[in-house]
């Protein structure tokens, strides 16, 4: 199963992803882990990559689809992926189409959660992140048993720096501008479906999977 999930920043894709990795067991590929993890080793990519995630825009096009080219080649992907956060641009879209048609695959299926601009500061604003296993959590809507404390792994939490009411403007400008005209692109391309994502993580993760096994 080749899946994309699709949302603007602080829809719910990472959490989301976690619990479909648990029941299809395939890799989970964000283009924005793979960035900050890049940033946390100070490599060349994580230094190009730092300045445009502070600011709340794209990484440039070709550095993006250069890394995902990379990793869609691994050998777990073979068993199927889930991609989160990529592509972004009709660009890395089209690019996307050219990788998979390399390898012989296709998508099963595009998955955009849907959740209002106004509810998206709150949630990026409140999340959390466990600087250890990576488990995202959210202050009011998802917490911890112990404050600051990773219920799955006990390693501490973080807040991501762009995630601050002006960045995360930039970044809604920049999903409005970029990202959101690959709507109409899967749409054309019969594979897009959306979820509503205002409701609890559950149900939103029955109603992904429901969405997926209807359409095998
Ligand atoms: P994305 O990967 O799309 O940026 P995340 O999965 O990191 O989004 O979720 C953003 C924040 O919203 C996190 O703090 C997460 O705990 C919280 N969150 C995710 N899904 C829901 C939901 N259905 N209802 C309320 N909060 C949610
Ligand atoms: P969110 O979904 O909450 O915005 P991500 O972790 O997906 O967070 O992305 C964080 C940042 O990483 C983006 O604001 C952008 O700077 C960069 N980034 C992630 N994915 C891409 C992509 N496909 N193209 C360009 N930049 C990206
Ligand atoms: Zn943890």
């Amino acid at each position: 199963m080749q899946l994309l999930l699709m949302g603007p920043p602080g829809a719910g894709k990472g959490t989301q992803a976690a619990e479909l990795v648990k029941k299809f067991d395939i890799p989970h590929i964000s283009t924005g882990d793979m960035f900050r993890a890049a940033v946390k080793e100070g490599t060349e990519l994580g230094k190009q990559a730092k300045a445009c995630m502070d600011a709340g825009k794209l990484v440039p096009d070709e550095v993006t689809i250069g890394i995902v080219r990379e990793r869609l080649a691994k050998d777990d992907c073979k068993k199927g992926f889930i991609l989160d956060g990529f592509p972004r641009t009709v660009e890395q879209a089209d690019a996307l189409k050219g990788i998979l048609d390399g390898l012989g695959l296709q998508l099963t299926r595009v998955l955009n959660i849907h959740v209002p601009a106004e509810d998206l500061i709150e949630r990026a604003i409140g999340r959390r992140i466990c600087k250890k296993c990576g488990a995202t959590y959210h202050v009011k809507f998802n917490p911890t048993k112990v404050e600051g404390v990773c219920d799955d792994c006990g390693g501490e939490l973080y807040q991501r720096k762009d995630d601050n009411e002006d960045t995360m403007k930039n970044r809604l400008a920049v999903y409005e501008a970029s990202t959101k005209p690959l709507i109409d692109y899967y749409t054309k391309a019969g594979l897009y479906t959306e979820i509503d994502g205002r409701q609890s993580i559950e149900k939103v993760t029955n109603d992904l999977i429901g969405v997926l096994f209807s359409a095998q």
